[in-house]
C-alpha cells in the first residue's frame, strides 16, 4: 500500500514509504521522527513532575501526623 507523494524539492512523484527522494535525495520521512522524539523528551519530565507531586503530598501527610503525635 505505497501511496505516491510529490517530492517537495524536485516535484517528482515518489513512494510515501521512501525514506528519501531517489531523484534529488531529499529526506521525505524526517518529520515522522520529530514528533516521536518530542514525546520521548516530554515523558521523563512528566514522570518527574508526578513523582515530585507525590513526594510533596506524602511529606505534608507525614508532617501532619508527626505534629499530631507530638501534641498528644
Ligand atoms: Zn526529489
Amino acid at each position: 500500500m505505497a501511496n505516491l507523494i510529490k517530492c517537495p524539492t524536485c516535484g517528482k512523484q515518489i513512494s510515501s514509504n521512501a525514506i528519501s527522494c531517489p531523484n534529488c535525495g531529499e529526506v521525505i520521512n524526517s518529520k515522522m521522527s520529530k514528533p516521536a522524539g518530542a514525546i520521548n523528551m516530554k515523558d521523563p519530565v512528566h514522570f518527574v513532575g508526578v513523582v515530585i507531586s507525590i513526594l510533596v503530598i506524602l511529606g505534608v501527610i507525614v508532617a501532619c501526623v508527626g505534629t499530631c503525635t507530638n501534641s498528644l
